[in-house]
């Protein structure tokens, strides 16, 4: 059930995330028996669901796998009416059980309960990111608030939350197991988050609340979908592609003719077209219209636009908060993290802040040098920091990336995230056929033990962009591994957005888009990793602001000699030159001034709107006022503009959390010196190990500080992140500890 729940609002974020929900409530499991009597659905009547693959056991090898290739879009909404029918019959017969409340017949029971809804949702999930086609929008609409006041339905009902609450309490706890005391103690609190102790008016306004957020987040999402779609620039003539590489211009070559424009060059309103264009168009006027394009996504006062959305959002987010007892929505949700408090994470952010600013404002001059010299006549805009930027990168490290990219082909850095992950964790990935996939485009890999053969679960991988797929790249787990009743193996997906080139042809791409495959990759060994019992605590469940740590560690190794010699190579087979690395090495905190501030400046207006209480808030104003108290350079816009914050506004999830990665990067960086001081180098097979045994497998079964603590044999200290982006060390050493 609580995958069903996060992925009925949109899950899919750019730049990254995994799906998973932080709010494990009921359950996921997959196997075996259908309830004895399926429970009586109201809409069956019109609706038969005799037939519905959606409904059905998974089937097939491997454990079962997704009926893909069966699913119509008119299958979802008797499918998931019907699941969460059968999962309301489940948990009543729970709160109803006669027996006194033990952990096995209450939360095992939970964890067993609603498997029926977890199938169904999770490829509801699949089709909600990657295949939002309109006839999928409006059942999407209708279903998100359906689907939160099922949710509330579980997490109100009294003599349920009684019977946990009894569990919890015990005075024997103590004799389960901790992994069961902390799945109890998860149940007990979310209950509670979720305001199971509220009056019956407060839990009625609280449920009204969820339902009206849920479509409000649905039409964000579907909105910002919307202009990336509709919204495109057509270069008519071969002088628009001044200064464009080959593999850009092949790319919006077939984005032209997939819009019937044949002869012309079509700049698609999504990240990976957008970004290569902002950094190679010679043609500033052109760079201007795009960049002014793609950061109004969500922002044209028209249908799709989402300003009043987000008022409305932060109001019932603001009001459900205060219901709930807590001061701000960011206070709610940030109780349940490493962070603890929204005062913590701002204070990492400033310490972070200010350097990161300083490092700007010598970039632009470096860039400004660079514009002069050439006799642009130009002041430095936003539109002209990655073209300038890519000038400066040249002058002062003879680096360019487009000298770079012809060795980073898609097909061949996949195989070395593969080789990473045999190195590290013993995994080995062979392609299978006997798979059903949801689009041609998609394939799959069997994941299993490099020695012992054995089974560990199914890789998906759907790389390329297309309408109605999200932009960005993300992860996403189509079932968790458990086993507390039965073994049930994991399977996971990695989804990306880069532009097809020419047919036939290996795919190039950025240093930055193989830095986000790797990073990609990280979330799905995370999933891949898990070695725990029960599903609400597998993979990737864990503290939002932990979860990035798994993923931005494994960025690390793309630049490991070995990876680069083996894997980054040429098409015809030669390695990128030594030279050419070295230069990469100290070239590596170029421009980290911009990448920081273009992210910590969403970090910091996503968590200063969630701490502005109860007021009308007009989105754009006060996106304009925030920046303006931070000392925003003016040469850099937002990562995510507030008007197409997905991460923010198209669930709760990362809501007052997308400072998470910045918190997350604390770790990473810090782990990533415990590998560079080890003999082995990044690939010590005792730092792996500890690596697997108390952070990639544990899932969410101990508090991760405590798990970063048994692998690190220490707290966390910021200096190694200082140091990894190039910033003075902070005047005192201050540990990101729990
Ligand atoms: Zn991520």
């Amino acid at each position: 059930m609580r995958k069903a729940l996060i992925l009925a609002v949109a899950v899919m974020i750019a730049a990254c995330t995994t799906t998973k929900n932080d709010v494990p409530m009921t359950t996921t499991t997959t196997t075996e028996t259908t309830p004895a009597a399926p429970a009586p659905v109201a809409t069956a009547a019109s609706t038969p669901l005799a037939g519905n693959p959606l409904l059905e056991q998974w089937t097939g090898p491997y454990g079962g796998v997704p009926p893909f290739d069966r699913v119509k879009v008119e299958h979802f909404k008797p499918a998931l009416e019907a699941a969460m029918a059968e999962n309301l019959a489940e948990v009543d017969r729970i709160a109803n059980d006669p027996a006194p409340p033990t952990f096995e017949n209450t939360i095992a029971a939970l964890e067993k309960s609603g498997r029926t809804l977890d199938r169904v949702g999770s490829i509801f999930g699949v089709w909600s990111s990657t295949m939002s086609t309109d006839d999928f929008q409006p059942v999407e609409l209708e279903m998100a608030p359906k689907l939160a006041e099922f949710s509330d339905k579980i997490t109100q009902n009294e003599p349920l939350f009684k019977r946990i609450e009894a569990v919890y309490n015990a005075p024997d706890v103590g004799k389960l197991t901790s992994e069961q005391q902390r799945v109890a103690w998860l149940y007990y609190t979310n209950f509670v988050r979720s305001g199971a102790r509220l009056d019956a008016a407060a839990k009625a306004r609280v449920a009204t609340v969820n339902q009206q957020l849920a479509e409000l987040y649905t039409k964000f999402a579907q909105n910002v979908l919307a202009d990336e779609k509709d919204r495109y620039v057509v270069l008519e003539r071969e002088a628009d592609l001044a200064g464009l590489p080959d593999s850009i211009r092949a790319g919006a070559k077939a984005a032209a003719e997939s819009k019937n424009l044949a002869g012309k060059w079509v700049i698609s309103n999504t990240r990976s077209a957008i970004e290569p264009f902002l950094t190679y168009s010679g043609r500033r006027d052109l760079r201007e219209k795009v960049w002014r394009m793609f950061i109004n996504r969500g922002d044209n006062g028209d249908a799709h636009d989402n300003n009043a959305i987000i008022t409305d959002i932060l109001r019932l987010r603001a009001e459900r908060a205060k219901l709930l007892g807590y001061q701000t929505h960011a206070h709610w949700r940030l109780e349940n993290t490493m962070a603890k408090s929204p005062e913590r994470a701002l204070e990492l952010m400033e310490e972070v802040w200010k350097p990161a600013v300083a490092r700007v404002h010598e970039e632009v001059r470096d860039m400004q040098a660079v514009a002069d010299k050439e006799g642009a006549k130009i002041t430095i805009e936003p539109w002209d920091y990655r073209y300038y930027a890519e000038k400066v990168r040249k002058a002062k490290y003879d680096l360019d990336q487009n000298e770079v990219k012809q060795y980073l082909q898609l097909d061949k850095l996949r195989e070395g995230i593969f080789w990473v992950a045999g190195e590290l964790f013993n995994f080995k990935f062979t392609p299978v056929s006997n798979v059903p996939v949801y689009h041609p485009d998609v394939r799959v890999w069997e994941v299993t033990d490099r020695t012992s053969g054995k089974h560990i679960g199914l890789w998906f991988f759907d790389p390329y962009a297309r309408p109605g797929k999200q932009s960005g790249a993300w992860m996403n787990a189509y079932r968790n591994q458990q086993r507390f009743d039965t073994d049930v193996t994991t399977i996971v997906s990695n989804n990306a957005n880069f532009v097809k080139g020419a047919p036939g042809e290996p795919l190039l791409i950025s240093w930055d888009d193989a830095s986000t495959m790797f990073h990609e990759f990280g979330h799905a060994l995370h999933g891949l990793s898990s070695n725990v019992n029960y599903p609400s605590v597998s993979g990737t469940a864990v503290f939002r602001d932990y979860v990035e740590f798994p993923s931005q560690l494994l960025e690390h190794w793309l630049s490991t000699p070995q990876v680069l010699q083996r894997f980054a190579v040429n098409t015809k087979g030669e390695p990128i030159p030594q030279k050419l690395v070295d230069r990469i090495e100290r070239a590596e905190t170029f421009n980290e001034g911009f990448r920081t501030v273009e992210y910590l400046s969403s970090a910091i207006v996503d968590m200063r709107l969630h701490l502005a209480g109860d007021q009308k808030i007009d989105p754009d104003a006060f996106e304009k006022q925030a920046l303006a108290e931070l000392g925003m350079p003016k040469e850099i816009v937002m990562r995510h503009r507030t008007p197409q914050f997905l991460h923010v506004f198209a669930g709760d999830g990362y809501s007052a959390g997308y400072y998470s990665y910045l918190w997350s990067d604390v770790l990473t960086a810090d782990a990533a010196e415990a590998f560079e001081e080890a003999p082995g180098g990044f690939y010590d097979k005792d730092v792996a190990g500890r690596l697997r045994q108390y952070v990639f497998s544990v899932g969410n079964t101990v508090d991760p500080a405590q798990g970063y603590r048994e692998f690190r044999g220490r707290d966390p200290k910021i200096d190694a992140l200082m140091r990894k982006r190039g910033f003075p060390a902070p005047a005192r050493e201050r540990a990101a500890k729990q």
